[in-house]
């Protein structure tokens, strides 16, 4: 065969540095949780992290127009939940603003100065429990998942572990400029300082 010709060939499976394009349905218990846009399939890298592993290795060698069900136990997904990772809060700590009802998302400033999700799990009296669990810890996965389109990493798109788009435009992103992270947004509620809450709580 032809040198030049299998350099640009598309490659054949799902194998790593290939640029994956899947449209995907995720169950949680029987209910949809996650879906991808309809005409905008979900584009990764496989072998690069940016999908959960359970799911990553199980799309390995799969061709264009395959479909299959995934079953990503939730030990491969996103971790078993953590009751460390629940933690009581004073009510008074809130802001007014904030609805004391259960499933309320807030955010949470740490010690480190970083910004953490969590949920309000439990409200007893004066105490608010915070969950700061992945809303999918704890949970098996069910992936419906078709693969669309495959294509080879370009180098630059491998060196910064993920996809570029496919116009000329360039590309802006962390990785090509020294941006921090944009973890002072204001709207969180409080300085959030883990040791003195268990202290208080002892
Ligand atoms: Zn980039």
């Amino acid at each position: 065969m032809d040198e030049n010709m299998s350099a640009n060939q598309q490659p054949e499976q799902v194998a790593k540095d290939v640029v994956v394009s899947i449209e995907y349905t995720l169950k949680v218990e029987g209910e949809v949780v996650d879906y991808s846009d309809r005409d905008e399939p979900l584009e990764y890298i496989q072998g690069h992290d940016q999908i959960i592993p359970g799911l990553e290795s199980a799309l390995a060698g799969m061709a264009v127009g395959e479909s299959k069900e995934v079953n990503v136990s939730a030990a491969d997904a996103y971790g078993e939940m953590d009751n460390e990772a629940m933690v009581q809060v004073d009510r008074s700590d809130f802001p007014e603003e904030v609805p004391m009802e259960i499933g309320t998302q807030v955010q949470v400033r740490n010690m480190d100065g970083h910004v953490l999700d969590a949920r309000i799990a439990a409200i007893e009296g004066d105490q608010v429990t915070l969950d700061f669990n992945h809303p999918l810890a704890g949970k098996d996965l069910l992936f419906n998942v078709t693969i669309v389109a495959l294509r080879n990493a370009t180098e630059e798109e491998i060196e910064h572990g993920h996809v570029h788009g496919d116009d000329m435009e360039e590309e802006f992103d962390d990785d090509d400029f020294d941006f921090e992270d944009d973890e002072d947004e204001d709207d969180e509620f409080e300085e959030y300082d883990e040791e003195d809450n268990e202290a208080e709580n002892n």
